[in-house]
């Protein structure tokens, strides 16, 4: 049987659990921060620019609550032993991580490079590597989580979405081979699977969408009729930071974490049309026994 961790103590007096959380400049991680800070741990917000984190300082001062401002670059591997050993240095201990950091990219074969995809591979899935290695003997030393915001495109793939989709499909299937060998050692794993949220995401793509339309010859139907859906979506069902944050939350807390976490109904009903194990106990469950 794999040994899942005890939800960590938080009571008063008792050492208080230690998460680090990637990519806190602004929404999902933002929140999640905030959220982890007023349910009593000691949260280490980190952030690529640590000059972008005035949206999280004036959120957590409004919620009343401290977080610890750290530099993390996910695809500087430098940066992520620096900011994980001065954790460890500074507070003895890291309880859980968050894997947050990401980054959308809209194209299609024809229209992007292959560097353009591998530099997407690099932020959503190798920087996700980074911080995991770098975290896993302290959370190993303290029976602790090891949490990744992945999204319903790491189970669903979607048009102009290839390598984000590709991306995230490699973090779902790492983390999920990776789950019953960690949970071996008494470290869980667990995949928080978002639909569209309202945070920066769309912003931080950086698309010129007329330019990007103008550009894509053959595919220009194709993609104005995916723009639109999307906008759409955005624009209609788009889900709060804060809401997305409570799936990262009942990760973190709950005593027996699912290993696949969606964000919310419209996220489990849309992976559902894939999924026949949708929060993946069958398949933990199976491959647990196959180490124990
Ligand atoms: P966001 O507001 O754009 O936040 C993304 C965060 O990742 C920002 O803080 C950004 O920092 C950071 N980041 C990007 N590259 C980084 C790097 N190399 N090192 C460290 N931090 C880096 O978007 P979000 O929606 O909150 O995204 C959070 C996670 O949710 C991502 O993994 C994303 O793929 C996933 N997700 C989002 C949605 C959605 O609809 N919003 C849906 C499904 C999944 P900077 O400010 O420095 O750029």
């Amino acid at each position: 049987m794999t040994s899942f961790p005890a939800t960590p103590e938080t009571t008063p007096g008792a050492a208080r659990p230690t998460v680090l959380i990637t990519g806190t400049s602004s929404g999902i991680g933002l929140a999640a921060a905030v959220a982890a800070a007023r349910a009593g741990w000691r949260t280490i917000a980190t952030l690529r620019d640590t000059g972008r984190a005035d949206a999280l300082r004036e959120a957590a001062a409004e919620a009343g609550v401290e977080v610890d401002i750290r530099q993390l670059d996910v695809v500087d591997e430098r940066s992520v032993a620096a900011a994980i050993d001065g954790v460890i240095a500074d507070h003895g201990r890291l309880d859980a991580v968050v894997n947050n950091a990401g980054a959308g990219h809209v194209g299609t074969l024809e229209l992007e490079t292959v560097a353009d995809v591998r530099e997407v591979m690099e932020v959503n899935f190798f920087g996700v590597l980074n911080v995991s290695k770098a975290a896993l003997p302290h959370l190993r030393a303290s029976g602790g989580r090891l949490i990744t915001v992945t999204s319903v495109g790491g189970v669903v793939g979607q048009p102009f979405n290839e390598a984000y989709c590709a991306a995230k499909f490699a973090v779902e299937g790492y983390m999920e081979s990776l789950a019953p060998v960690a949970g071996a050692v008494g470290v869980s794993v667990s995949v928080v699977e978002p639909g569209a949220v309202a945070t920066e995401f769309v912003n931080n793509l950086g698309l010129d969408i007329e330019g990007t339309l103008a550009a894509a010859g053959p595919y220009a139907d194709a993609m104005h009729s995916y723009v639109n859906r999307t906008v759409s979506q955005f624009m209609d069902g788009a889900q709060t930071p804060a809401g997305a944050a409570e799936a990262v939350m009942e990760a973190l807390t709950a005593e027996r974490p699912a290993f696949r976490i969606q964000t919310s109904q419209w996220a489990r009903d849309f992976t559902g049309t894939k999924l026949a194990d949708g929060d993946g106990s069958a398949v933990i469950g199976m491959t647990t026994g196959w180490v124990s």
